[in-house]
């Protein structure tokens, strides 16, 4: 059992100090600005997501040098059995889960006439289920120990719909519901479980949709970013992954007891509107 070196109480600047963190799908994007945080932020961190050996060893070390120490576990969170078995290797190795981060997601945009059920078969089962699938395994050693915290990476498309994102839509309000549910259940034990609902975030994932949309509105790339992406966004701006890490940061601390089963926007005042 690798148990954490240290037990010290958490400070000002290291406010996760000693507690055991599940981030998924940390490997790139918003995932691993939150693994980055909560390392920096004192905790042991299990990282999780699809790269290369090189990239990973390299992705731990460097959590592993600001934190307490960083493994990594590649799970494929699509398979239910997978998605629970991240948190059993976790607790096996670490004797607890303090906080789970569910951020793991995907997209895919098409008309719904269009849309591939295979790709919406995928993102119900990773964006959604397998949400649900780490918090029923985690929920009951958090509930034990009277302390945890549970924040999931939902998106401002958990409060407002899009054209063309039929399943992401559906996955994502089915969390926000998800997330008040077990917020509710788990209150009394000292577990909270909140939803960050970020705007447009620069990563591989919306990098990855620009082509996609410019192919179903028939517009450049340029025009997807000014007149689709960032027209929905006031500030005119990306959200940073910094700003996401920072508040899972305090979300995941002990100021953050008292936050739960809401949904927060990091949007740029997307939802404002
Ligand atoms: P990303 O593509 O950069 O990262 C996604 C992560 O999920 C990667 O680590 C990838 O390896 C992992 N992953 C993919 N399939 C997996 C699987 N089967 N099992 C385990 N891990 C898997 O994406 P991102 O933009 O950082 O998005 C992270 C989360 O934030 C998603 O849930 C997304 O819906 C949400 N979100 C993103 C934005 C944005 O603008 N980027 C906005 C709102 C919400």
């Amino acid at each position: 059992m690798d148990m954490p070196t240290t037990q010290t109480r958490a400070t000002a600047d290291r406010p996760l100090d000693g507690q055991v963190a599940i981030v998924t799908g940390s490997t790139s994007g918003i995932g691993l600005g939150i693994a980055r945080a909560f390392a920096a932020g004192g905790a042991s961190v299990v990282i999780n997501g699809i790269a290369d050996q090189r990239e990973i060893d390299r992705l731990c070390s460097e959590c592993e040098g600001l934190g307490h120490s960083a493994v990594y576990d590649g799970a494929n969170l699509m398979d239910p059995v997978q998605a629970s078995g991240l948190v059993s290797n976790t607790l096996d190795r670490f004797g607890r889960v303090d906080i789970l981060v569910n951020n793991a997601g995907i997209q895919h945009v098409s008309p719904i006439e269009e849309f591939p059920v295979d790709k919406w078969d995928a993102i119900i089962a990773l964006n959604l289920s397998a949400t649900f699938h780490t918090i029923r395994a985690a929920l009951p050693g958090m509930k034990a120990r009277g302390r945890g915290r549970i924040i999931n990476v939902a998106s401002a498309h958990a409060l407002v719909a899009s054209p063309f994102k039929s399943a992401y839509v559906a996955a994502k309000h089915g969390v926000l519901g998800l997330t008040k549910t077990v917020g509710l259940e788990a209150a009394r034990e000292g577990v909270t479980c909140n939803a960050i609902c970020p705007g447009y975030v620069w990563t591989p994932l919306v990098e990855k949709q620009i082509d996609d949309t410019a192919k179903a509105r028939g517009i450049s790339r340029e025009e997807v970013i000014e007149n689709v992406l960032l027209a929905a966004q006031p500030s005119k701006k990306f959200a940073t992954v910094e700003e996401l890490g920072a508040l899972a940061v305090f979300l995941a601390s002990d100021m953050g007891a008292s936050i739960n089963g809401t949904a927060l926007s990091v949007d740029g005042g997307w939802v404002a509107q």
